[in-house]
């Protein structure tokens, strides 16, 4: 066993948390490395059902250490809110078993409100943000102006900090919003409310994972979304404000000499897009309603409807090439039994031309979509547990996809429950 990451091939929602919680039995430490509570990994095990925004998903696992990695935007509001759901349900929590990088920046109580008036400055521009104060948060750490978890065990420098950001940050609410200022009285109370009970948690987990990785331990790297998703990869600017592909896990993790031995790409058998953007499979009426029944396709974190389309052959090999991934895991297979044929888009159609490359961002409107239908399988196969217990069509639908995304199909996921999966 070596190290490994499991990330997502196309708009996210492919059903990541599922493989992390199915897998972390076969490592010692999971880390989460980028993004935010701005999405959600339903996760289904002994413990119950649980949607996960922060915390990483190897915290089921007894003997797993759990890391936020300094790449994450760490929400404290949201993170202690997510941990006493989860700490109700059975699941402790305590800081030998989840630790948080001192190098994670906060997201702090401005970013939120920020997401919210820039969305409503823009109205029907907008990008479709979940309004969790992601993209100001990441726009202000590369910026130098946010605070680190380490600064909170320091608190006359860290009151000295905040109030420096407030004043600067009040002059854009007030004087480009036109919205109330945040006073210094509130952020304090969100120190005490939030900061002070994840502070123990906090540590210099940079140097935990070097001494891990020395003494040969097995790391696993999640991410969040997926490539398409990407900040420098993606659909821009539909994008997130981080880097989900699996070549950032080095730097967002804090063990910037990982090496990654094998790459687990989550696909989903058909397509799903939450938000805003080019989305050039999308189905639409009867087809794209009976999809999302079956599929249950609705947001983790917002409720929000996914739209959905039929499995993205161009957009999905990109994603594969983006995140160098080694294998596939394929979910929800189950989902497309009551398919009659299955519909695939094979390529998409810009200029007159059929294309087999995921062209420039600006150009993905003006592609259509090329669908081809494959036989379905019309057979309920939630309780297949090996390859051969598949139908003959479903086998077919695999390995079409397998072949035509270029990369091994290591996994067929069945169904949301941990033991719902065919290994090939
Ligand atoms: P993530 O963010 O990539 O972890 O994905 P989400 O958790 O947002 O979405 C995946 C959804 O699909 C969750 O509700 C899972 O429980 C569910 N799921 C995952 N794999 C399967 C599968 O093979 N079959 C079915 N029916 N549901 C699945």
């Amino acid at each position: 066993m070596s190290n490994g990451a499991i990330v997502g091939i196309n708009w996210g929602d492919e059903g990541k948390g599922r493989m992390v919680d199915l897998l972390t039995n076969q490592y010692d430490i999971v880390v989460r490395y980028q993004g935010g509570g701005n999405a959600g990994h339903t996760v289904i095990n002994d413990f119950g059902k649980f949607a996960l925004h922060l915390l990483p998903s190897g915290i089921f696992r007894p003997g797993v250490v759990s890391i936020l990695g300094n790449g994450v935007a760490l929400d404290p509001e949201n993170l202690w809110n997510e941990m006493q759901g989860v700490e109700a349900q059975g699941v402790p929590l305590t800081p030998d078993k989840l630790m948080i990088s001192d190098r994670c920046s906060l997201l702090l109580p401005w970013h939120r409100e920020l997401d919210c008036l820039e969305e409503a400055r823009l109205a029907d521009k907008k990008y479709g943000s979940t309004r969790q104060g992601i993209a100001p948060f990441y726009s202000d750490k590369y910026q130098k102006k946010t605070v680190l978890a380490g600064e909170l065990f320091y608190p006359e420098q860290l009151k000295a900090h905040l109030a420096d950001l407030l004043e600067w940050k009040n002059l854009t609410i007030t004087k480009v919003y036109g919205a109330e200022p945040i006073t210094m009285e509130s952020v304090m109370e969100w120190v005490d409310n939030y900061c002070e009970k994840i502070k123990p948690f906090i540590c210099d987990t940079g140097r935990f994972l070097r001494e891990a990785e020395k003494n040969g331990k097995h790391i696993l790297f999640e991410a969040q979304l997926g490539a398409l998703r990407d900040l420098d990869f993606g659909i821009v600017p539909y994008t997130t404000s981080s880097n989900p592909i699996a070549s950032y896990a080095p730097v967002g993790s804090g063990l910037t000499t990982a090496k990654l031995d094998d790459v687990i790409g989550v696909v989903k058998a058909y397509s799903t897009c939450v938000g805003e953007g080019p989305f050039t499979c999308e189905m639409f009426g009867e087809e794209a309603e009976k999809l999302r029944e079956f599929g249950f396709e609705y947001g983790a974190k917002t409720g929000r409807p996914r739209r959905v389309g039929p499995i993205d052959i161009v957009a999905t090999r990109y994603g594969v090439e983006c995140q160098g991934a080694t294998a596939i895991a394929l979910t929800k297979l189950d989902v497309l039994s009551y398919m009659d044929k299955i519909p695939v888009c094979t390529q998409y159609e810009l200029n007159g031309e059929k294309i087999d490359y995921f062209p420039f961002p600006t150009a993905l409107p003006m592609c259509k979509p090329v669908i081809e239908y494959l036989p379905g399988f019309k057979t309920d196969v939630s309780s297949c547990r090996e390859w051969d217990d598949l139908p003959k069509a479903a086998q077919d639908y695999v390995l079409y996809i397998e072949e035509k995304i270029g990369c091994f199909i290591k996994y067929v996921s069945v169904g949301p429950e941990r033991d719902s999966i065919i290994i090939r």
